[in-house]
């Protein structure tokens, strides 16, 4: 539908309740588009919108994207879905439907409407990789049965619908691969390594060390990844990814606890808890590709973007 009087790109932003979501809509408003917020609010929270209530440009919707939708937007970010373990095994058939059906919709309402589609896809389609760093044409080493796969199968599936929407229908596909991300609006009780360090830290509370803390990890700071979003959608048509996007600065777990407690002067201590099952020794990824085709790399150091979100959580807690 041809826009009569507003010239804004008109932006659907699915899952834009949550922590990635809220971060590319400030993003996208501050640069002048118009945001369509949809949302069922399963672990997406109005608190992570209230600033931008009456916010002119902005309108939100409560709605599941396992349901079609019809509505007239310039460009569609799909990011709905639940990201942490213990939100989407809450209930895995839901989450293999949020990421095949929501992808199956969304895809309709992008070739309805002839426009560009991003898919907010994840690292977890390599698995328990037998390569490092992983690069895109790995194609990773996946359980299909077991409590993960829900997650990691759906998203796999969803990869591939959009790359069958685009080979077969020509879709403007645009496909990102995401790698652990940080910052504020992160929940406080999903049990992921970040949030957890700093709760337990500003809490007093000892530090729990899953094995001995030698196991690594690469953790890119909010507004970095918010940047890669930005340069993969308005890359030029015919990029379609899947493309990494992640920090590759690699630290040992144990480093992260003690730049945790330096940061916020807890008198923590730490405690060495059993390994998870499955738990892998090393996950980095390799952005030659967004460095070379986007001219991505992030910015933001680990120490400062921890201070950022310590200073979010201190707030929060209160
Ligand atoms: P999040 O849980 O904070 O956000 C997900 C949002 O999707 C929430 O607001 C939730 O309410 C909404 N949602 C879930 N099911 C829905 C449904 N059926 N219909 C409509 N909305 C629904 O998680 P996040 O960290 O912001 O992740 C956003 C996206 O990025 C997800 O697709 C996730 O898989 C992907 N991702 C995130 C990370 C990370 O480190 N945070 C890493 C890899 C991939
Ligand atoms: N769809 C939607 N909004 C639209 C167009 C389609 O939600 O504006 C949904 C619709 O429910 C359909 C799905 O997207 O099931 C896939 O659409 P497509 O046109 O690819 O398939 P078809 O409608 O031919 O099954
Ligand atoms: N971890 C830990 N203590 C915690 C939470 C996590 O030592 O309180 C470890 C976990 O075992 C893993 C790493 O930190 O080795 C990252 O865990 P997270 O769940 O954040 O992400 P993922 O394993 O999906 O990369």
């Amino acid at each position: 539908m041809k826009r009569l009087y507003n010239t804004r790109k008109r932006v659907l932003v699915t899952g834009g309740a949550g922590f990635l979501g809220s971060h590319l809509i400030d993003r996208l408003l501050e640069r002048g588009d118009e945001v369509l917020c949809l949302d069922n609010l399963f672990t997406g929270t109005k608190e992570n919108l209230y600033h931008l209530h009456n916010h002119p440009q902005f309108e939100f919707m409560r709605h599941d994207v396992t349901f079609p939708l019809y509505v007239e937007v310039d460009e569609i970010f799909n990011l709905a879905c639940p990201a942490a373990p213990v939100h989407y095994q809450h209930d895995p058939i839901q989450t293999t439907k949020t990421s095949v059906h929501g992808a199956i919709n969304m895809l309709g309402l992008a070739k309805r409407l002839g426009c560009r589609i991003f898919q907010a896809s994840t690292s977890e389609v390599y698995g328990d990789p037998s390569v490092h760093p992983q690069r895109e044409d790995y194609w990773g080493n996946v359980n299909p049965i077991g409590p993960r796969s829900c997650y990691d199968e759906g998203k796999r599936c969803a990869e591939t619908l959009f790359f069958d929407y685009h080979n077969q229908l020509g879709l403007d596909i645009k496909v990102a691969r995401i790698f652990n991300t940080y910052g504020p609006r992160m929940h406080a009780n999903d049990g992921r390594v970040v949030s957890n360090f700093i709760v337990q830290a500003l809490r007093g509370e000892d530090i729990t060390i899953y094995g001995d803390g030698s196991q690594t990890r690469s953790f890119c700071y909010v507004d970095d990844l918010i940047d890669g979003f930005l340069a993969l959608m308005d890359s030029a048509e015919g990029f379609t990814g899947p493309v990494n996007l992640g920090n590759p600065r690699e630290f040992t777990i144990r480093d992260l606890a003690e730049k945790v407690i330096a940061l916020t002067g807890s008198r923590s201590t730490l405690a060495f808890k059993p390994l998870p099952q499955d738990d892998p020794m090393q996950r980095c990824p390799d952005i030659g590709l967004a460095r070379l085709e986007l001219g991505w790399d992030p910015t933001v150091a680990l120490e400062e973007g921890l201070e950022r979100t310590v200073a979010y959580f201190s707030g929060s807690l209160e």
